[in-house]
């Protein structure tokens, strides 16, 4: 039996013979030619099926686009005019010796995904995942966020983060929050955590750093772009902070370290989005008040409760990308009526120790100091109407002595739909939950 050979090894084999395993993009008839697009992980490649090799590739009378065959070939080189733009096989063409059948569908696809772009609506779309994966644009999408993950892991580790799970289910809805799922333990009820905050401050305060990658779940009734109910948080917290700019620089620094890991390893799938990595220029620092000032000023745009909406954020996005080239922007010192009660505050006790990230237009980060001084932290849980008995648990962190810290939490399926350019971040999911989506 010879052994699988991957599609990307085949142009070093012309003149030999491969083994090849993977889909038939698509299919072409001309005249007694069968031309077929073979892929797989590593790439795909243009298979031909002369009519003197029918008899022993008499399966290809069945293939139709996206059945899954093996083939034995010999690797031919292409004239040089055949070589398509940007395709690492462009230059040789497989003639096919010995074709077998795999697997094929039981029923016609339900969407067509073998042209270059997929064109049909996010429903139909995420409706037919398994289906619409197939296409190497979407699977693009996926291997991206894949280097995210790893990115955002070895640029926390090399900062000596320590990763750590907290759990997602929990004994009550903390931060008086509204927007918990309520769910059924056993006899009792319990609630799905809806950030890992309580639990990544505690570890802060025993590891000095820590990290997470983990599922939070929002039950906020959103229509939008940017919203889903479930989405994976990159969380940091250190401690022994000097005050909420280490937190900045620190995010920056992790930040620009994993996109650099896109630069090495993700450039064929920026390619197909014409994705561009964003500059790493020093990310400008911005009060609040003064985006809202300067929202005034250049856009003529009225705020609310001293808060910035989308629009704004696009705006102040689009004013610092002119007028420093950052794609990305530093939201600081928000009022302390809109932000938790741990958020450190300001000298003045109007403004917190905080930020936002924001990300060509739309926030991806929130963040700051936290109050780590524990009669400072229930004066604040009481400040805003909360009982502390209810956060027993949490003070306990405090009640011993805890260590100045801050940390933030990144939305990573929002760093790809800004990466990449999509619509919706629905798109970044593999299989997404809205207000309307539980399946597939
Ligand atoms: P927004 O104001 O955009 O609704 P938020 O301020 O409520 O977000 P945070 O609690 O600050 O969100 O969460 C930290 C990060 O997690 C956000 O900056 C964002 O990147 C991501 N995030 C928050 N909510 C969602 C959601 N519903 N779907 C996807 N990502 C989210
Ligand atoms: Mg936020």
């Amino acid at each position: 039996m010879q052994q699988r050979m991957l599609i990307r090894e085949v142009p070093s084999q012309i003149g030999k013979e491969v083994f090849l395993k993977g889909w038939v993009s698509v299919r072409r008839d001309h005249g007694k030619l069968v031309f077929l697009d073979v892929r797989d992980r590593s790439g795909s490649v243009q298979v031909v099926v002369l009519p003197n090799h029918l008899d022993s590739c008499a399966a290809v009378h069945e293939v139709r686009n996206e059945t899954i065959v093996s083939l034995v070939g010999r690797v031919n080189e292409r004239p040089a005019n055949a070589k398509k733009e940007g395709e690492l096989t462009g230059g040789v063409e497989i003639e096919a010796l010995e074709l077998t059948i795999l697997a094929k569908g039981e029923e016609d696809l339900p969407i067509d995904v073998s042209s270059s772009d997929l064109d049909v609506n996010l429903d139909t779309l995420l409706n037919n995942r398994t289906v619409s994966l197939r296409h190497p644009k979407i699977q693009a999408i996926f291997k991206l966020y894949s280097l995210l993950l790893a990115g955002y892991d070895q640029a926390c580790r090399k900062e000596e983060f320590v990763e750590i799970k907290t759990p997602k289910i929990l004994s009550s809805a903390t931060e008086g929050g509204a927007n918990f799922f309520k769910i059924k333990y056993f006899d009792r009820e319990a609630y799905l955590a809806q950030s890992p905050q309580f639990y990544k401050q505690a570890g802060a305060t025993v590891f000095e750093r820590v990290f997470e990658i983990g599922s939070v779940f929002r039950a906020e009734p959103h229509f939008t772009s940017r919203h889903v109910n479930e989405y994976v948080g990159l969380d940091g917290e250190m401690a022994f902070i000097e005050g909420v700019e280490d937190v900045m620089a620190m995010l920056e620094k992790i930040m620009f370290s994993t996109f650099s890991f896109f630069a090495l390893e993700g450039e064929i799938e920026l390619n197909r989005y014409a994705g561009h990595l964003p500059p790493q220029v020093a990310i400008p620092r911005i009060r609040l008040s003064e985006a809202l000032r300067l929202l005034k000023e250049e856009y003529g745009k009225e705020v609310e409760n001293e808060d910035i909406d989308g629009e704004g954020e696009r705006m102040i996005s689009e004013y610092v990308s002119k007028k420093y080239g950052s794609d990305f922007v530093f939201l600081t010192h928000y009022p302390a009526a809109l932000r938790p009660f741990y958020s450190m505050p300001s000298a003045d006790g109007k403004y917190t120790e905080t930020f936002d990230l924001l990300f060509r237009g739309v926030e991806i980060a929130s963040g700051g100091q936290r109050i780590h001084e524990y009669r400072m932290l229930v004066d604040s849980i009481r400040r805003k109407g909360l009982d502390p008995e209810q956060f027993r648990d949490y003070l306990d962190v405090f009640r011993y002595g805890a260590p100045a810290h801050g940390g933030w939490g990144l939305g990573s399926e929002r760093i790809i739909q800004k990466l990449l350019g999509l619509g919706s971040i629905k798109e970044a999911l593999l299989y997404p939950r809205d207000v309307k989506r539980l399946t597939p």
